[in-house]
């Protein structure tokens, strides 16, 4: 084991990434990853007039357009999350995602027509993506699509490619707290949904696999003793009320577990252990009572902290 560790820390893709090196110096390695992550950002930005997703929300409704092919993965991806959530996981209820986000900035709830209005513009079958074209299409006008769910994940991913391909072998990717841990063994924090940013309430013990986290307890505001947050249920329009606070899933593709993290926390426990069962993912669950629970291949690998 050297003593060399290389880090670099940039914003991307709405949140902090970072890039840690172990056994090896070489900047440009860390450099590369970052611009392929910038590249990301790019293309699946909801802000950045002239991204892939921008102009499918500017298009949605009047015509196909032409897309980069990592975007083209992602969305293709994507709708096969969501059918296996039953639209618990909908890359096209974007037009919901941003009335809360909006409710969010203001502490105030949108209207019930409003409500109703965003959750009939979501709708998985209405995203048409044509592999021969490369176009993706929402059929309906006013459809919004948003990346907001997976898009770390699929980030996440792609930095290890990129780091393999360079034969970096010891590394930790952290993008907004979609994790990584290539090589040796490494303790991710899973975060206190009852305490400020940073503090984490258990610790995982992880090698060469990927965690990501989803939790109502980021963003939101409380009113009349009822939190709204930012992880919608698309079919209701309303923020997820599943009673879980946080969930977290262990496995080997960040992109799959980021949206299944966002889906499950809209489905909930018992409906989403079959879905992880299946696909061979490890979970913590937090719910609204402080209740913690694992999934079996967890133990061993586990450790509550004490405070
Ligand atoms: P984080 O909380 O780390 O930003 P998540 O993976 O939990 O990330 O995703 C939350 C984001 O996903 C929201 O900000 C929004 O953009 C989008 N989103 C919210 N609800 C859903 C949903 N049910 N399906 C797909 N995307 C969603
Ligand atoms: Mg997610």
């Amino acid at each position: 084991m050297g003593g060399k560790v290389l880090q670099k820390i940039f914003p991307a893709l709405g949140t902090v990434n970072t890039i840690t090196l172990y056994d090896s110096f070489a900047p440009e390695i860390a450099e590369q990853v970052k611009k392929h992550v910038l590249d990301l950002h790019r293309r699946f930005s909801l802000f950045e007039q002239g991204s892939d997703i921008f102009r499918i929300n500017e298009q949605a409704g009047i015509k196909a357009v032409p897309v980069h092919q990592d975007t083209f993965f992602v969305l293709f991806h994507a709708l096969s999350y969501g059918r296996e959530t039953q639209g618990a996981f909908d890359i096209t209820s974007g037009a919901a995602s941003r009335l809360w986000r909006d409710a969010i900035r203001s502490a105030q709830i949108p209207s019930e027509s409003d409500i109703a209005g965003c959750r009939r513009l979501s709708g998985l079958t209405d995203l048409i993506l044509d592999e021969a074209g490369g176009t993706a299409f929402l059929r309906r006008n006013g459809q919004q699509m948003d990346l907001g769910g997976i898009a770390k994940g699929y980030a996440a991913d792609e930095a290890v490619r990129t780091l393999k391909k360079y034969k970096v072998h010891n590394a930790l990717i952290n993008f907004g707290g979609t994790v990584i841990a290539l090589g040796r063994e490494q303790k991710i924090g899973i975060q206190n949904p009852f305490q400020k940013s940073g503090v984490s309430m258990a610790e995982l013990m992880v090698k060469n696999k990927a965690v990501a986290t989803s939790g109502s307890y980021e963003r939101g505001f409380f009113f009349e003793g009822v939190r709204y947050h930012h992880i919608i249920d698309p079919r209701s329009g309303w923020p997820a009320d599943s009673g879980l606070l946080s969930v977290t899933l262990i496995g080997d593709s960040a992109m799959e577990l980021d949206a299944l993290a966002t889906g499950i926390c809209v489905l909930g426990e018992k409906n989403g252990l079959p879905l992880l069962e299946r696909r061979g993912i490890e979970a913590v669950f937090i719910n609204s009572d402080g209740e913690v629970k694992i999934t079996h291949g967890l133990q061993g690998k586990f450790f509550l902290k004490s405070n």
